[in-house]
């Protein structure tokens, strides 16, 4: 097992066995607990969880799965039922899923009666290496993403890699995308690592995982609030939430990983022009991850659209474009300014890549 590790002020846990959670956590602390799920995690993931004593009187809290769910109306659910339950302000919720339900689970958690608190149990990898993880929770308004939200720390993370045996291939393509904007984040050899073991090896490697967490932990660290530095996890974020709430706008939703990993190709372009990220180096990354998630935009999307979709996004200040771009590869940057002729360049080229592969 590896060691447990510190964000923050709570701790992550890797636990081979589920029966491990009942000496891990002060579950009877809580006047009752609540495990926050979705269609999916409650088929698969929910009955190895309830075979562990602490959980036997949880109480059950359903929603859809799938972002489209991840909204105002489904917490207005969550809330209600809670409420029926006669939750008070010493529950303990549990979000058993991937970010969907940790976003969504973080938030309800942080305004409910003024705040319970919560408990991530991720069962995507993206959930594992990024989502569940440095405190920000939230959920879309009227389509676009993470509009509405907190900075709500969770009691304490416990991954299971197990709970990845019953994730689709895509969802797992999903999470790697997080992870190598981890490795561009951190440096060339986490790249050549990552990019070496590829997608299908990282579910059954909590190594690769603990990797991924460090170099969000030493960011996030630094700058919990997210004023300047944390910004850089942004990195592919700006194009690839507009990317992702098109796709949802157009009735043709893309995954979260996927999206990101393209927005990473059309930042990494504005990178070379506007940082003199080096060519060669933005051919080999740009190849890479075109060639596992180029195929997933197929669809034509209006640049007007994702240009006022970017326009609105939350690290823009007084109507000025803000990126976080990379100098090289290990070097980032926050704060980029970016022309709105740029970004329409930017995404043109995109267009013509994806629809090439
Ligand atoms: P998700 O939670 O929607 O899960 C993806 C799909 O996998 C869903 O259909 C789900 O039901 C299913 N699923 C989950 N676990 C499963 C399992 N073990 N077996 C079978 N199916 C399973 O999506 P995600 O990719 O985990 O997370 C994406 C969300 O996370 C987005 O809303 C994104 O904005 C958010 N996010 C948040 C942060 C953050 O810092 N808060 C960071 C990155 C992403």
């Amino acid at each position: 097992m590896l060691p447990a590790i510190t964000f923050g002020t709570y701790e992550v846990h890797f636990i081979n066995e589920l029966p491990a959670l009942d000496g891990l956590f002060p579950w009877a602390n809580y006047s009752s607990i609540y495990v926050l799920v979705d269609a999916n995690t409650r088929a698969y993931c929910l009955p190895k969880l309830l075979e562990v004593g602490a959980f036997n009187n949880a109480t059950i809290l359903e929603i859809p799965a799938g972002e489209t769910y991840k909204t105002i109306d489904t917490c207005e659910h969550v809330w209600d039922a809670m409420l029926t339950e006669q939750a008070d302000r010493k529950a303990l919720l549990i979000n058993l899923g991937g970010g969907l339900v940790s976003d969504l689970g973080g938030f309800i958690a942080g305004t409910y009666k003024r705040g319970i608190d919560f408990v991530n149990i991720p069962t995507t990898l993206l959930a594992m290496v990024d989502a569940t993880v440095g405190a920000k929770t939230g959920i879309n308004l009227k389509g676009i993403k993470n509009t509405l939200g907190l900075f709500n720390e969770p009691k304490a993370i416990f991954i299971h890699l197990p709970f990845l045996s019953t994730l689709d291939d895509n969802e797992l393509l999903s999470g790697y995308a997080e992870m190598l904007k981890h490795a561009l984040l951190s440096g060339q050899p986490h790249w050549d690592m990552l990019t070496t073991i590829g997608p299908k090896a990282v579910a059954t490697n909590p190594s690769l995982i603990a990797r991924s967490l460090q170099v969000k932990k030493g960011i996030v660290e630094q700058d919990p609030d997210e004023q300047g530095l944390r910004k850089v996890l942004n990195l592919g974020h700006s194009i690839g939430h507009a990317i992702e709430t098109e796709c949802m706008r157009m009735g043709q939703p893309i995954l979260h990983g996927h999206a990101i990993a393209l927005g990473m190709v059309a930042e990494l372009w504005l990178s070379v022009r506007l940082l003199g990220f080096p060519q060669p180096e933005f051919e080999t990354v740009s190849n890479y991850l075109l060639g596992l998630y180029g195929s997933f935009l197929n669809i034509d999307l209006s640049l007007d659209n994702l240009a006022k979709l970017v326009g609105n996004d939350k690290k823009n200040r007084s109507k000025q474009l803000l990126f976080s771009l990379l100098r090289r590869v290990g070097q980032p940057e926050y704060d980029c300014p970016v022309s709105n002729e740029m970004l329409l360049e930017a995404l043109v080229y995109l267009r013509g890549e994806t629809y090439e592969v």
